[in-house]
């Protein structure tokens, strides 16, 4: 059995907030579980993992009621108590944070707060419908660690009113605080959105699936230059989204070895002869990712200079570029 999470999905039902990708506000939202359903999804997920973490997620943990709050952490606390899970995670907004709501979850075995950053900048933000300010992810992101939490920032790439600059600013400000690993997505536009609204007016420009796959490989190695793990890059599937619910914008299964293998590419194509035949040994592990989906790299790497192909190698730590004769 693995480590892994317990997720408990939470609706933020009745947030006074208007992100404006959210639909959350318009949809007939799933009840929200009691702690007695709480306790039952723990239970039933430690049949199948080994001292998970159990993590609410799906709204702003923080933001929602404070007794039913309470209510899931007195539910899920003695599981932690026990040793029988590791610890509670949770993602919350940045302006949800203050010392008597860490000083709860302190008490309550939370160990990992998931924020909500989005953007740094505030114009976004504010186009965003957020309600916050990048100044809020700053003090909170200080006082969560300050406090010894370990902190996770969530960005969002293609909000409107940013641009390719604007993405990444805001990763190398979210790299300044100093993130324990951060999770990237880019925006879809979901039905009953204002969101959606906006792009059937023609007020927003989603971006394409290549589109922000470029940004979002530039923004991986803003992060991986000071060594912060990107721990999620696009939305998970879920069957709404699958089924239609992404009416525009960047959403792909595979958004992530997309991703990185537009990173690979920007990690070899400096590096390769310019006068000399060559191919790239890769370890197996990275085969998928150095021929891109649908084999995007191998005629960008052939423009380069006289490509030969990629070669598996096992036992190889790192790819390499080999002149060949
Ligand atoms: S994304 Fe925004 S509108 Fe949706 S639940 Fe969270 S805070 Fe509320």
């Amino acid at each position: 059995m693995k480590n892994s999470i317990i997720p408990i999905f939470i609706p933020h039902l009745g947030c006074p907030n208007d992100c404006v990708f959210c639909n959350q506000r318009r949809i007939a939202a799933p009840k929200e579980p009691d702690a007695a359903e709480v306790k039952n999804i723990i239970e039933e997920g430690l049949k199948y993992s080994h001292r998970p973490q159990i993590s609410f997620y799906g709204g702003s943990f923080t933001a929602i009621r404070r007794e039913l709050m309470v209510s899931y952490l007195d539910a899920a606390y003695p599981y932690v108590a026990s040793g029988r899970c590791d610890s509670i995670r949770l993602s919350t907004r940045p302006d949800a944070i203050n010392d008597g709501i860490l000083d709860i979850l302190a008490s309550s075995g939370v160990k990992t707060i998931e924020l909500g950053a989005q953007s740094m900048d505030d114009k976004v933000l504010a186009l965003s419908g957020r309600g916050h300010t990048a100044e809020d992810t700053r003090a909170s992101s200080s006082l969560i660690k300050s406090r010894g939490f370990e902190l996770i920032l969530q960005m969002m790439v293609g909000l409107p009113g940013s641009a390719r600059a604007t993405e990444l600013e805001t990763a190398k400000k979210i790299r300044a605080l100093k993130p324990d690993g951060v999770r990237i997505y880019p925006t879809c536009v979901i039905d009953d959105t204002p969101l959606y609204d906006m792009y059937k007016r023609g007020d927003y420009k989603a971006l394409t699936v290549d589109e922000a796959a470029d940004i979002c490989a530039d923004v991986a190695v803003i992060f991986r230059e000071k060594s912060i793990p990107v721990v999620r890059l696009g939305l998970n599937p879920t069957d709404e989204l699958s089924s239609g619910g992404v009416k525009a914008g960047a959403y792909h299964p595979a958004l992530g070895e997309m991703v990185y293998s537009r990173v690979f590419y920007n990690d070899m194509a400096p590096l390769v002869p310019k006068d000399r035949p060559f191919e790239i040994a890769v370890p197996p592990r990275m085969l998928s990712i150095a021929i891109g989906q649908k084999k995007r790299n191998l005629p960008l790497f052939s423009a380069l200079g006289d490509f030969r192909g990629i070669k598996v190698e096992k036992g190889l730590e790192a790819p390499e570029i080999r002149t060949v004769e």
